[in-house]
């Protein structure tokens, strides 16, 4: 392997899956992460290029494509450009953000695949599959539906049975039938080609013994699997949506996406130099011996990037081997694990509407699963902008040029000299960018962010402790060099900052009227802004955030904030009078489709209420049912027909299912 004259750093960030969009779970496991380290190495001065795209092959893109009867072209085309603009919106700035779909993939996966087949590497097995005679094909586990052999559910999937979890293999499933035609499928033999991972372990073993600055949950992930011990491992497909193998008589046959994605972050660099016009480019990151690759992922891709990708690239030759996988654990959000197969959680497209990118980054930063599963609530995005965003940054940015504003006629006053405290907070600086450097480059976000606001409350301390107010009559010049110091400080925290809110930077630098010529890292606690240049002008950065836009959210994200003010007492629900009460007789009212008329008894009382269930029920379904309804509503009209109650019934988008008792009890029992 060559050497190139200065050392090189190859991020990569996860490549997200094309058949979903991207939430804010995934922009904290992988994405903000990978990018602020990025911004920050390159404050540093050093050689980094950034690489991502859409992971688009595979079974579950196929099967989104079939059951929305278009294409799966379609279907990556539509999260591609979607998530691409995700990431765009949220200041994610990859030098590349290629797709797997491209010729360059192709040829470089198939590359892959052929030079491990010539070295001999590869093992043959034939396998037991389903096939379905009408279709022509072979079921691939996401494709067959059938009976789970360990709960008896009817609706288990070829790899997994829902209901209780259990890993499944197609041939498991009792009375399997395909998810596209129903058809019922037969054994048929198929050869596959594996990759002998447990043949490699010795040596992948070994080589991540050697990694000392590893994440703890990262090894201990690796410790997992090399106890269980890695297996053998299938590479291709019977498939019609992937890489074709590229061998004579594999027809059908595709590369497995697990195996080819990874190949991805190859071909996107090698579509990267190539667009630089440098087609040989790629190779000072991949194949040199001082350049570092640094893959960012989240833990449930810790096993192909610490362990299977490594052994790919390990038996290929001629290429780095990851320097670290810095995995984040889960974001959850309101207690729901956040996942894309689920389909909750804030989706990045739609947060970007409603928010600033900074903003968002900035929550997200200080939230990040960086050793543990960490939850999201939308409180803390209200109070995170307003107390700390607003109240700490940007009111020491503000209140300096305010006042060079009001006092200076916006221009940058005299430095004159300089006293201990003045000095003294440049030194704290200049020794909080060492502190700050080293969380960075141990991966230690959330302490790098801490770390940077520390900077910001000095700053404000300094400003209260100077009393610049008071200074301006008792002794102008020395209220010029404090006001000086400030504004040097804001540049300062410009560049401290603008790893993570790196558009707020920008804004700084814009007020300050100030070029990017000094932003570089090291110039954090040094003198940049010359005394009477003009300032720019003043905005506030961080308007606040009030609490109806935030209920909005809460409303429109389905996210109960169970907390402060949604909590009721024991006295506020002993108010309502929920009762059982027995249906005597039910009709439709006329000219409506959605109302029936309930005569009900309630102990010994009779009443009538209108309900909006003619949709779901028949009046004579409800005949003698027992009913749970509020019986202390106060009286209303529907329709002209009074009533005397409401029933109560659970809705879910087109189902709705009345409130019944369990067992049999007298109608006017009192629920509580
Ligand atoms: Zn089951």
């Amino acid at each position: 392997m060559k050497k190139s004259e200065k050392e090189k750093y190859l991020v990569t960030a996860a490549l997200p899956y094309a058949n979903g969009y991207l939430h804010i779970g995934h922009i904290a496991g992988a994405y903000l992460p990978s990018d602020i380290y990025v911004r920050y190495k390159r404050l540093i001065g050093d050689d980094v290029i950034f690489i991502c795209g859409s992971d688009e092959y595979g079974t579950a893109i196929e099967m989104s494509a079939i059951k929305e009867n278009v294409t799966p072209k379609e279907i990556i085309d539509r999260y591609h450009f979607s998530n691409k603009q995700a990431f765009e919106d949220l200041s994610i700035k990859f030098d590349i953000y290629s797709r797997t779909s491209n010729d360059i993939h192709t040829k470089t996966a198939q590359d892959f695949f052929l030079n491990l087949y010539n070295k001999g590497i590869l093992t043959q097995k034939k396998e037991k599959q389903l096939y379905s005679e009408k279709e022509k094909r072979f079921l691939a586990d996401r494709f067959v539906e059938g009976t789970c052999p360990k709960c008896g559910n009817e609706e288990a999937r070829g790899d997994q049975c829902e209901d209780c979890g259990s890993n499944l293999s197609p041939l498991e499933l009792i009375n399997p039938r395909s998810k596209i035609s129903g058809d019922t499928p037969v054994v048929k033999e198929s050869t596959h080609y594996y990759i002998p991972l447990d043949k490699l372990q010795p040596e992948i073993e070994q080589w991540i013994k050697t990694k000392k600055n590893w994440k703890a949950n990262v090894i201990n992930y690796c410790n997992g699997w090399f106890k269980t011990g890695l297996k053998s491992r299938a590479i291709t497909r019977d498939l019609d949506w992937g890489v074709k193998v590229p061998l004579e008589n594999n027809e059908g046959k595709v590369i497995y996406v697990w195996f080819e994605a990874p190949i991805g972050y190859i071909s996107a660099t090698k579509e990267l130099f190539i667009e630089k016009g440098n087609p040989d480019g790629w190779k000072d990151y991949w194949c040199s011996e001082n350049s570092k690759l640094i893959h960012f992922i989240g833990k449930d891709n810790i096993i192909f990037h610490a362990i299977v990708f490594p052994a790919m690239l390990k038996v290929y030759g001629d290429f780095v081997l990851p320097d670290n996988v810095p995995a984040n654990e889960f974001l959850n959000q309101e207690g729901n694990k956040l996942s894309k197969s689920k389909g909750h959680g804030v989706l990045v497209k739609d947060i970007v509407k409603d928010f600033p990118p900074d903003v968002v980054r900035y929550t997200l930063t200080s939230i990040l699963p960086e050793n543990k599963d960490s939850d999201f609530h939308w409180t803390d995005l209200q109070s995170k902008n307003n107390s700390e965003l607003a109240g700490i940054l940007g009111n020491f940015i503000n209140r300096t040029v305010v006042f060079a504003k009001n006092k200076f006629d916006n221009k940058i006053p005299q430095r004159y000299e300089t006293e201990k405290v003045d000095d003294e907070i440049l030194n704290f600086i200049k020794s909080q960018k060492k502190v700050i450097s080293d969380c960075y480059e141990k991966f230690r976000f959330k302490d790098a962010l801490n770390e940077t606001m520390n900077v910001a409350r000095a700053a404000n301390k300094y400003f209260n402790d100077c009393e610049p107010w008071n200074l301006i009559k008792s002794n102008p010049q020395r209220c010029e060099t404090v006001i000086n110091n400030c504004l040097q400080i804001c540049h300062s925290l410009a560049i401290l900052i603008s790893p993570v809110l790196p558009t707020s930077a920008d804004r700084i630098l814009k007020i300050l009227n100030k070029d990017k010529k000094d932003f570089v890292w090291n110039n954090a606690g040094e003198i940049c802004l010359n005394h009477n240049d003009e300032l720019g002008e003043s905005e506030i950065l961080f308007p606040q955030i009030d609490d109806k836009q935030i209920q909005a959210q809460i409303n429109s994200t389905g996210m109960e904030e169970i907390q402060g003010d949604n909590l009721i007492t024991i006295d506020d629900f002993s108010k309502v009078h929920l009762k059982v009460a027995k249906v005597i007789k039910c009709e439709n009212v006329e000219k409506s489709k959605k109302l029936l008329k309930l005569q009900i008894k309630v102990g010994e009382n009779e009443k009538q209420i209108v309900a909006g269930i003619a949709e779901y029920y028949k009046p004579e379904d409800l005949l003698g049912k027992l009913i749970v309804i509020v019986d202390n509503l106060k009286p209303t009209k529907l329709m002209g027909i009074k009533s005397e109650g409401m029933l109560l019934a659970a809705k879910k988008d087109k189902d709705l299912t009345l409130i019944t008792v369990d067992k049999e009890i007298n109608s006017g029992s009192l629920i509580n």
